[in-house]
């Protein structure tokens, strides 16, 4: 168990069995209440780890059923019932050379953390040479998930990471927080000349936005690949 932020816990799961997953799938976690109330709730896949285990990051949201008590109650040695990793399209193939443009609203950011820790970027020297650039829009600096983490993969020039705060800039930044808007989202991404393949995740609104304007902006739709984490809020 790791503490990413105020909110956000990541969970490392031993699940007997498995044999490694794909960058970008998620697993089902179900929890079953003493009178047989159930709950099902997807949470994506962090890690790029071999064997059996994976990592999960989850957002504490107050009022929800089930992401409090996997942020506050779980304890190291409980039995989850968890089904996957499952998931075949919001997938990254590891041995597709093309440049990857990932961009993250808040929590959506954990799949593409498991696309970028499988790239290597910060490790292996025959890691591949696909560019990889990540947009994360986030509330604040202490709302980042994997902060220093992606400031050592970042030393890579495979991978760029731009943030975009909402509501607080990093102290002494002189940037005033905002909400990402089209010229900034273009001004931070891979040009249409490079043709990247896009993987956008977050809140349901943040993602339909981005990418209605990278379809407007000239981007094939057919190199757009999304995941919604539902929710009404979380426009860009
Ligand atoms: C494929 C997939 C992968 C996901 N991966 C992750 C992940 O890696 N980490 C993670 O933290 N979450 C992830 N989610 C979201 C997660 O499945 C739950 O929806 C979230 O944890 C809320 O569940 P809950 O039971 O706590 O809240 P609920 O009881 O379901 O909802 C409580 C309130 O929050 C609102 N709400 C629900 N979901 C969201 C949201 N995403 N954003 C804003 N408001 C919301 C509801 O409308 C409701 O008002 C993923 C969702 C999908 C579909």
């Amino acid at each position: 168990m790791r503490q990413e932020t105020g909110t956000a816990r990541t969970l490392r799961l031993r699940l007997p069995g498995l044999t490694g997953h794909r960058p970008g799938q998620h697993v089902d976690v179900r929890l079953t209440a003493p009178d047989g109330y159930t709950a099902v709730r997807s949470y994506s896949v962090a890690s790029a780890l071999p064997g059996d285990e994976l990592e999960l990051t989850v957002e504490e949201l107050a009022d929800g059923e089930v992401s409090p008590y996997l942020v506050h109650q779980v304890a190291a040695g409980d039995q989850l019932e968890v089904r996957g990793p499952v998931g075949g399209w919001f997938v990254w193939n590891p041995a597709d050379p093309a440049p990857v443009q990932l961009i993250a609203g808040g929590s959506g950011v954990v799949p593409l953390m498991a696309m970028i820790r499988s790239h290597g970027v910060g490790g292996s020297a025959d890691g591949y040479a696909a560019p990889f650039r990540l947009l994360y829009s986030v509330r604040s600096p202490a709302s980042a998930y994997y902060g220093t983490e992606l400031d050592d993969l970042a030393r890579s020039p495979l991978l760029t990471v731009t943030y975009v705060y909402t509501r607080e800039a990093p102290a002494g930044s002189g940037t005033t927080p905002r909400r990402l808007d089209a010229p900034t989202l273009l001004d931070a991404i891979l040009p249409v000349s490079d043709n990247p393949a896009f993987f956008i995740c977050g809140a349901t609104a943040f993602v339909e936005t981005v990418a209605d304007w990278l379809v407007q902006a000239g981007y094939p739709a057919d190199r757009i690949k999304t995941e919604r984490y539902g929710g009404t809020g979380g426009t860009p």
